[in-house]
């Protein structure tokens, strides 16, 4: 939660959160955009088993409703929920919605829109809570991806441009949506940045589908356009992406790639999709301009970075020479450990 500048108080070419502020600011200047965030935080609350029984984690409750609540969930996990967003409160984060995810032990707080750089300050600040509060009961909450597949856990960024008049956002919004999703595989090596991460690249799990699109109020894409109550109130919902980035790395590189479609004028070339990609016929889906698929793991995403020069162009070439090397090293680290090693020591970490 700090920036890193030079000792003449000059911008780190290499720090995220401060090329994300810079970022925003051009979005600002250059575009008379203002932009919020507001993140969906699922978590995933876990005992740990005894020791006799093997070092590993079990989901918080066994029998779990979605949207509602279980007597087990009423008498086993609200009270630490109820002691969660009072600490939350008392750090000043209100959280605007909390609800039972469709996973065991899965509970989903949702974080009010914020300017972007105060947004990402509050997730991890909500996280550290949320995470050390669950400790004091005895409990590992863990932002894994994947904790018990096939049910997936990630962290949606609910993206807000305002601008002008109604018909000059809609074109602001189209271009800059339009530069995320022509960037979309490679800024799925930020977005999605661990191998358990691809676990969610799946059809029918309500976790973005497998094909590049955008759709108004559908789950099955990767961006889904959610309507407001009124004209003030509609965002764009990034939804391949999960608790495992470096959030203002990640919020950086998709603001990045949305500046550049601004900057170029670059054109939407994927029309509303409100269906289930995965359903449609061949030429149905090439109607709608949907012919690319969404990277299936991280090594086809930093590929897809490599190859993508305009993103490149627009992060600089050494944020992307360290971030490829810093993943590939990470991964043959995290290749050594067996599946189980493995899994544990992300869920313990993140
Ligand atoms: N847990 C789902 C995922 O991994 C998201 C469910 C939802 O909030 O729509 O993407
Ligand atoms: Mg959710």
């Amino acid at each position: 939660m700090a920036s890193f500048e030079e000792a003449d108080g000059t911008l780190v070419r290499l720090c995220p959160r401060g090329r994300l502020t810079e970022t925003i600011s051009k979005l600002a200047n250059d575009h008379e955009i203002t932009s919020l965030v507001g993140f969906e935080v699922e978590i995933t609350f876990c005992r740990r088993s005894s020791p006799d029984a093997g070092d590993t984690f079990t989901p918080l409750d066994s029998s779990h409703a979605w949207s509602t609540m279980t007597d087990e969930q009423l008498a086993d996990a609200m009270p630490s929920m109820v002691m969660i967003c009072e600490a939350l409160a008392d750090a000043g984060i209100y959280i605007q919605q909390f609800h039972s995810e469709a996973g065991q032990g899965q509970y989903e707080f949702v974080l009010p829109p914020s300017p972007p750089v105060e947004a990402i300050d509050t997730l991890y600040q909500a996280r550290q809570i949320i995470q050390q509060m669950a400790r004091r009961a005895g409990l590992r909450a863990t932002c894994h991806p994947s904790p018990f597949p096939p049910v997936g856990t990630a962290c949606h960024a609910n993206i807000s441009l305002s601008s002008g008049d109604a018909s000059a956002r809609e074109e602001k919004q189209m271009s800059f949506f339009a530069g995320v999703l022509s960037h979309l595989p490679a800024l799925c090596a930020f977005t999605l940045p661990e191998e358990v991460s691809y676990v969610r690249v799946a059809d029918d799990h309500w976790t973005s589908g497998t094909w590049v699109a955008w759709g108004t109020q559908n789950r099955e894409v990767p961006v889904r356009r959610v309507a407001g109550t009124d004209g003030t109130t509609e965002r764009w919902e990034v939804r391949c992406l999960d608790g495992m980035p470096n959030m203002y790395l990640a919020m950086f590189a998709v603001f990045a790639a949305g500046l550049q479609g601004l900057n170029d004028g670059t054109e939407m070339r994927l029309n509303d999709c409100q269906s289930n990609p995965s359903q449609l016929s061949a030429v149905d889906r090439i109607d709608l301009g949907i012919e690319t698929k969404i990277p299936t793991s991280l090594s086809q995403s930093l590929e897809a970075l490599e190859a993508d020069a305009g993103l490149i162009e627009v992060l600089g070439t050494e944020v992307v020479d360290h971030y490829i090397g810093m993943k590939k090293a990470e991964q043959a680290m995290l290749n050594e450990m067996d599946d189980k090693t493995r899994q544990i020591w992300l869920m313990e970490r993140y």
